[in-house]
């Protein structure tokens, strides 16, 4: 069974088609990129799963279930992470600070109940070293990372909450070839750990080097729907 299956799903804005018949699969340990040029409708697809604008025709299935996301809260429940090319990150707080934004750990009684700085360092330290993320030190403010760690960081926090399924913005839209090479381990690293990964880019290259499945979107219809042993590079 799918984590996530779109059947025939649309979307419009006003008479805009932004999204018509698009039908894809993601599976735990999968990868399923998703191409196209700019206004082909990645993001909107982006912001179905993520629940922030809920699709208007056709199925989305959850574990197999029918459902129809209506707020971002609602996708986390169902354990979709969403990983944003522009970060939703408070750049002058501490790496773990952010790692733990929105759930941090308290200690103590009653209502004075403190952060648990010294959990939330810890392990964040020790999660992203045991995700191979090499930084000196994560007190550091997160707005003194490159976007590439920054990336990884995000990530790598999805995986540390449960996340099922795993949804990558261009993560490596604007990053270097270094960089890149970076976030594309991690984002094998997260396939590997049973994640089903949704990794949108325009960089056939990158989906290539960690792709499953590749979906090819063209102005908001789907031109292309590929396993990757579907995908021959010989004559
Ligand atoms: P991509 O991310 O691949 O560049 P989008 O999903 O952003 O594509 O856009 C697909 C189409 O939908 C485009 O024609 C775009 O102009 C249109 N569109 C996207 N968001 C909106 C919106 N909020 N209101 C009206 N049209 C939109
Ligand atoms: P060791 O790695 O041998 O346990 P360290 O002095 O490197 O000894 O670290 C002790 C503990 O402090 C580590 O287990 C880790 O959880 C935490 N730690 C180490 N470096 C940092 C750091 N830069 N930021 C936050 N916590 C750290």
């Amino acid at each position: 069974m799918s984590l996530v299956e779109l059947a025939e799903v649309s979307k419009h804005y006003g008479n805009v088609r932004a999204l018509e018949g698009v039908s894809l699969t993601v599976g735990a340990g999968e990868v399923t990129c998703v191409l196209g040029d700019n206004g082909a409708g990645k993001s909107t697809l982006i912001k179905i799963i993520s629940g922030l604008h809920p699709h208007d025709g056709g199925v989305l299935r959850v574990d197999g279930e029918e459902t129809r996301l209506a707020s971002p809260r609602e996708a986390l429940d169902r354990g979709i992470a969403t990983v944003y090319q522009d970060l939703a990150v408070v750049p002058l707080m501490p790496v773990w600070r952010n790692f733990f934004l929105g759930s941090e750990p308290r200690k103590g009684k009653g209502p004075f109940r403190r952060l648990d700085v010294a959990h939330m360092r810890r392990t964040t330290w020790e999660k992203l070293r045991a995700m191979g993320i090499d930084l000196r030190d994560v007190d550091q403010p997160i707005g003194t990372l490159s976007g590439g760690e920054r990336q990884c960081v995000a990530i790598a926090r999805a995986v540390h909450f449960g996340a099922r399924v795993l949804v990558l913005d261009e993560p490596t839209a604007a990053l270097g070839v270094k960089q890149s090479g970076e976030v594309l381990r991690l984002v094998a690293r997260a396939r590997d750990e049973g994640l089903g990964v949704v990794f949108i880019t325009h960089n056939p290259h990158h989906a290539y080097l960690v792709g499953d499945r590749f979906v090819l979107l063209k102005r908001g219809t789907m031109v292309g729907n590929h396993a990757r042993d579907e995908i021959t590079l010989d004559e």
